[in-house]
């Protein structure tokens, strides 16, 4: 499968055009959620969607600026929103929301602020707030990263996307899958293939696991260092990251409670929720491909739910 769009040197606004282009011609609804504001340029925040059913699926891409598999996905925008009408799915599409990260094809933004992936925080006994929870221990409540009890600071690219996700109808949202793409050159280097986050249903998810691992090798058994105690430098490139993470299981699933836009999905209680991962190394039409086959398997999930 080629991509025509030419990504080495592709700009956001080169990726948001196309992208409306195509929404247009498919007919679907295209518009802005929020604009980046930067003394570098304003860069609007792109939301597709498709809202005939009751059944609705999310999708959403490039929250990490230089994992442009998951934007790039949105190439075949045409075909996943038809997939899901098919199916009486309605969709809603989030293709890159980091766009000054894809800019630069870097990890953060462009003032290298973490916590782009950011979204919720977990109440412990003790009264402390932390964002991860690994497999999920107890907790008393969680709340959005953005509630104004936590005094949180997060980037504006995250504080436009929780807005958003506020005014969407969360008792019709029936699955959610976000794109990335492990870019971390330590894993890569001794790994190639995909994985994916899941957070329950692992026996539903597994066949769509399967399934793409017709086009990549499924990383079954295998430790996943990436993204944890990541450091950029002042460009913001990776220079650091931890020895030490999650195994996959026999599925290529990790169950990580980090209090990411996956997590977020799943407390507000979406059934079938996945962040899919393929390593730096694949081809680029392959992680597109993996990604393509996780989509239609999330919006087949959900019209059965
Ligand atoms: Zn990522």
């Amino acid at each position: 499968m080629a991509t025509s769009l030419d990504y080495q040197g592709l700009s956001y606004q080169q990726l948001l055009w196309s992208l409306i282009a195509k929404a247009c011609s498919a007919g679907l609804k295209a518009e802005f959620y929020g604009v980046l504001r930067y003394p570098e340029g304003e860069f609007p925040l792109l939301k597709l969607s498709s809202m005939e059913h009751e059944r609705l699926v999310v999708v959403s891409a490039n929250i990490h600026g230089d994992e442009v598999a998951g934007a790039l996905t949105f190439e075949h925008l045409g075909d996943i929103f038809s997939y899901a009408d098919a199916r009486k799915v309605s969709l809603i599409a989030y293709p890159c929301t980091n766009p000054t990260g894809f800019d630069r094809r870097i990890r953060y933004n462009i003032r290298n602020e973490m916590g782009n992936n950011d979204f919720l925080r977990y109440i412990l006994p003790d009264g402390s707030a932390v964002d991860d929870i690994g497999e999920g221990r107890d907790f008393v409540e969680w709340k959005w990263s953005s509630d104004a009890s936590l005094g949180q600071k997060l980037p504006l690219e995250t504080q436009l996307l929780h807005e958003e996700l506020k005014r969407l109808p969360f008792g019709c949202i029936k699955g959610a899958a976000d794109l990335h793409q492990d870019c971390f050159l330590d894993f890569c280097a001794t790994h190639y293939g995909s994985y994916a986050y899941v957070l329950d249903k692992k026996e539903e998810l597994a066949p769509i696991a399967r399934q793409a691992e017709g086009i990549v090798p499924l990383l079954r058994n295998t430790q996943i260092t990436s993204g944890y105690g990541t450091v950029v430098d002042e460009n913001g490139q990776v220079i650091a990251n931890s020895s030490i993470g999650p195994w996959t299981d026999g599925h290529g699933f990790v169950k990580r409670h980090d209090g990411s836009l996956q997590d977020l999905f799943h407390r507000l209680g979406v059934p079938y929720t996945v962040t899919v991962e393929t390593t730096g190394n694949v081809p680029l039409e392959k992680s597109v491909a993996v990604n393509l086959a996780w989509v239609r398997g999330i919006i087949d999930l959900a019209a059965r739910a």
